[in-house]
């Protein structure tokens, strides 16, 4: 059986994306690091209206937790692949460079960026040998535009879009796609501490969007509508940005 697997998925645009798959009729693995309570929340919702899900906990940044909970996941699933896989797990740690430390700047690129290294090349041979994947990276309007206070974070997810544009290249010829999907402000526990009143003053469509409205293109992207669709980098920003 065909899975998605959403890294980061518990909560926010991740949550939003693995109900989706979820509800397109996919069972859904959802990884999360530490917030069990989210995690299983997010499972009763899925389940609640008549989808399969299923949490693996692991820290992406950590390549042997990556291994080892995937190889666990491959070993109760041996009739079964993942065919779409979301790099979604991410995080932000904003100082202006001049104060930034060293922490900071690790902490930020080892999520998204070697934590989409690690997932992706783990689950990659099995797309290549069905002849079927769909990669959606989640990167950021940070990683296109740049956002002041945010180095790390602004390196870390224009990494993820050239690797995005690279792996395209290599994969396309075996029918696995890898798309980026470049979120503007979206109203999630990330942004809670950001000021939405003078935010949305500089998005022409006036406020920050919701999680759905990000899940709804990472629906199309997995879907085989999107098929021809490969090595793009899609912006959902209310026109922020573009
Ligand atoms: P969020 O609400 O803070 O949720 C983050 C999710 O990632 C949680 O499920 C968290 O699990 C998980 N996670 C964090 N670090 C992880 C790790 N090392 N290993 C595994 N899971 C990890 O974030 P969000 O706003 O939904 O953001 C999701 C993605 O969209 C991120 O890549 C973010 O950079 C990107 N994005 C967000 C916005 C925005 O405005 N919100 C805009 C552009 C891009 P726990 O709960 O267990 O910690």
């Amino acid at each position: 059986m065909r899975y998605a697997f959403v890294t980061g998925g518990s909560r926010g645009i991740g949550k939003a994306i693995a109900v989706k798959l979820a509800k397109m009729g996919l069972p859904v693995v959802i990884n999360y690091r530490s917030n069990d309570d989210a995690a299983q929340s997010t499972l009763s919702e899925i389940e609640a209206v008549g989808g399969k899900a299923e949490l693996l906990r692991f820290d992406v940044s950590d390549p042997q937790a990556t291994e080892e909970a995937l190889s666990v996941w491959e070993e109760k699933h041996p009739d079964d692949y993942i065919s779409v896989l979301v790099n979604n797990a991410g995080i932000r740690r904003d100082n202006l460079m001049i104060f930034m430390q060293n922490e900071e700047w690790d902490d930020v690129l080892k999520t998204p960026l070697n934590g989409f290294f690690y997932v992706t090349r783990r689950l990659l041979k099995n797309m290549l040998t069905h002849r079927d994947g769909r990669i959606i990276n989640i990167a950021s309007l940070s990683g296109i535009k740049g956002l002041p206070g945010q180095t790390n974070y602004s390196a870390a997810k224009a990494a993820v879009i050239g690797a995005t544009k690279a792996l395209a290249q290599e994969v396309a010829k075996r029918k696995v796609t890898v798309n980026a999907i470049a979120p503007g402000f979206i109203a999630t526990d990330m942004t809670k501490d950001l000021d939405e009143t003078e935010l949305k003053k500089l998005i022409p469509m006036g406020r920050f969007g919701k999680p759905e409205e990000v899940a709804s293109l990472a629906g199309f992207l997995a879907s085989d509508e999107a098929a021809y669709i490969t090595g793009q980098v899609v912006q959902v920003n209310g026109g922020l940005y573009t």
